[in-house]
This record gives structure tokens, C-alpha cells and sequence, in this order.
């Protein structure tokens, strides 16, 4: 059994309806959304508008407009940032590192000296991820991690702008 994590209201859900200037880009069945918490600068998540809250809610129009809606913001963060890599991941439960219960997947721009911390964890052994390999990661610095990477509401609907403007036609 999935235990999910408890989030009311529902961040996502807020973000989608009523902070639109987080919105990057959008489908009929996603959002594209800033992440509040810049782990790597230009980080977007594709959310679902349906509040379902892990890959096995969704139907199969969502599943191939996430991966569209994914590739279109790699293409536009590709533009912007000139990335060495686009890291893509998504989680399902509290054991997976779900923090919100509403279907999100990431799309990460990597760049090298990042502040990865609380990412997925095949990021804290391998190398160049910013932490030697072999490293377990300690949840003990997480809070001033995410202290670190969390940016202004006006710089993060400049980032969304700039990306935005890169999206393909
Ligand atoms: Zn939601």
C-alpha cells in the first residue's frame, strides 16, 4: 500500500488556480509550473490539473501530455541555460520522497556545483552531483538546504518569463 503525504490545502492545486504566474505552459490535461525551491536554477515540475495524486491515477491522455509537456520545457530550458543534462524524475509515496500528493514530474535543468540534497537519490552517488561518491545522504542539513534554494516570488515569475519565451512553437 502507497501512503501518500498529507498536504491540505493542496500546494499544487493552489499554485495551479490561483498563482498563475507560476505557470510555464499548459495542455489540456498539465500544467507546467516553476518549482518554488531552486535546486537548479530554471527547475520546472509538470503537474497534472486533475488532482490524482501518484502514476497510478492517471489515465492515458495524461500520461503522453506529461511526456509532451516535459519535452516541450527540456526544449525550452535547453534554450535558456545551455545545461550539461536534463534530469528527469517523479515519486510516488512518502517512501519515494513524495512530498505533495498531487502527480508531479520534474524537469531538471543540471548544471555542475549544484546544491542537491534532497533529490532523487541516485543523484548522491554519482559523481559530480556535488557530494563524493558513496556519500549517504544526511537529512539533518535538508531545512537549510531548502533555506538556501528558496528564491523571491519576483525572481521566480522572472525565471518563469524567461522560460516561457523559449518554449517552441
Ligand atoms: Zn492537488
Amino acid at each position: 500500500m502507497i501512503e501518500l503525504p498529507v498536504r491540505d490545502p493542496c500546494d499544487l492545486c493552489v499554485a495551479a488556480r490561483e498563482e498563475r504566474w507560476k505557470v510555464v505552459d499548459e495542455s489540456e490535461h498539465t500544467l507546467t509550473v516553476i518549482n518554488p525551491w531552486q535546486f537548479e536554477i530554471g527547475q520546472c515540475c509538470v503537474i497534472t490539473r486533475r488532482h490524482v495524486a501518484t502514476l497510478l491515477d492517471l489515465s492515458d491522455p495524461e500520461c503522453a501530455a506529461i511526456l509532451t509537456s516535459a519535452r516541450r520545457v527540456a526544449e525550452a530550458l535547453v534554450r535558456t541555460y545551455r545545461p550539461l543534462g536534463i534530469l528527469t524524475f517523479q515519486n510516488n509515496g512518502v517512501y519515494s520522497g513524495q512530498e505533495t500528493p498531487h502527480f508531479h514530474f520534474h524537469v531538471v535543468p543540471r548544471q555542475p556545483g549544484s546544491d542537491w540534497g534532497i533529490g532523487p537519490p541516485q543523484l548522491a552517488t554519482f559523481d559530480a552531483a556535488g557530494r563524493m561518491r558513496g556519500t549517504a545522504h544526511d537529512p539533518a542539513g535538508d531545512a537549510q538546504r531548502r533555506a538556501r534554494v528558496q528564491v523571491s516570488a519576483a525572481q521566480l515569475a522572472e525565471t518563469a518569463d524567461l522560460i516561457r519565451s523559449n518554449l517552441p512553437r
